[in-house]
């Protein structure tokens, strides 16, 4: 099982030259093997993502903020008839999902109504998607806390597991339950957008600190965490600073990282 970051920025897509190294498009990660492609969230990164017809593709969605949602439409694969993808989220049934996605990419604030008429695409409840998959994977989810509701997921097959919690606002509160959400993961993917420094004036907004990662880090028994949904005011330079200051086995993520599971 691989890892793909195709997205790795909070909030709003970047493009500058101090911001090339980490990347600028917003959230979206892409766990592949020989039979499957799981996307979580479709940020700006999931337009260079390659969808495979040969294989199950589900997407997962968080939730529905801009920075999560925004790339669906935009990959050219997804427009194929023969690329058959189911999309579900934990936060919403399937009608709701449909609701949301097509009221998206409809009238006002998209062009085409795209949704209505890719029938290569199927909205499921997350109980549906978690049979669709072939025999062996295991997909959990969790609820965060995010102002508008978001969930994290777990994937786990032949004994590899990655967790994604992104969006959500660390308490403590839900520490114990998050720590056994992602008790033996090989990858965490955390929500490191601010510093503690930061985060003092924006308790409410729904992000966590890259301290807390390192904390949650040593609290659990894992491979690594990868710290992502970067402030996109955080240039290469400052993230290299932060980069080098973290511990062993926690990293930031980057556009187009490969990681193996
Ligand atoms: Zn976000
Ligand atoms: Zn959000």
């Amino acid at each position: 099982m691989r890892l793909i970051t195709h997205g790795c920025r909070g909030s709003i897509p970047v493009s500058s030259s101090e911001m090339m190294k980490y990347g600028g498009n917003t959230t979206c990660f892409e766990l592949i093997t020989d039979e499957f492609q799981i996307f979580f969230d479709t940020g700006s990164g999931f337009q260079n993502a390659i969808l495979n017809p040969n294989k199950e593709i589900l997407v997962l969605f968080s939730h529905f903020h801009h920075d999560h949602l925004q790339g669906l439409a935009f990959n050219k694969y997804l427009l194929k008839p023969e690329t058959k993808t189911f999309i579900s989220s934990a936060l919403v049934d399937s009608e709701e999902l449909n609701k949301i996605i097509r009221r998206y990419f409809s009238g006002v604030f998209f062009p085409l109504d795209i949704f209505d008429n890719l029938d290569n695409v199927t909205f499921s409840n997350f109980s549906e998607a978690q049979r669709t998959l072939s025999v062996g994977f295991n997909i959990e989810a969790i609820k965060l806390n995010h102002p508008g509701g978001s969930y994290g997921y777990s994937v786990t097959k032949d004994d590899k597991k990655c967790v994604f919690l992104c969006d959500n606002e660390f308490t403590t509160s839900q520490a114990d339950e998050l720590k056994n959400f992602s008790k033996n993961a090989d990858i965490v993917i955390w929500d490191g957008m601010f510093t503690e420094e930061e985060l003092k004036s924006k308790t409410g907004w729904g992000h966590s600190s890259l301290e807390q990662g390192v904390e949650f880090f040593s609290d659990i028994n894992c491979g690594q965490i990868i710290i992502s949904h970067h402030a996109p005011y955080r240039t290469d330079a400052e993230l290299d600073i932060i980069g080098n200051s973290l511990p062993n086995g926690i990293h930031l993520a980057k556009d187009g990282q490969v990681l193996k599971l």
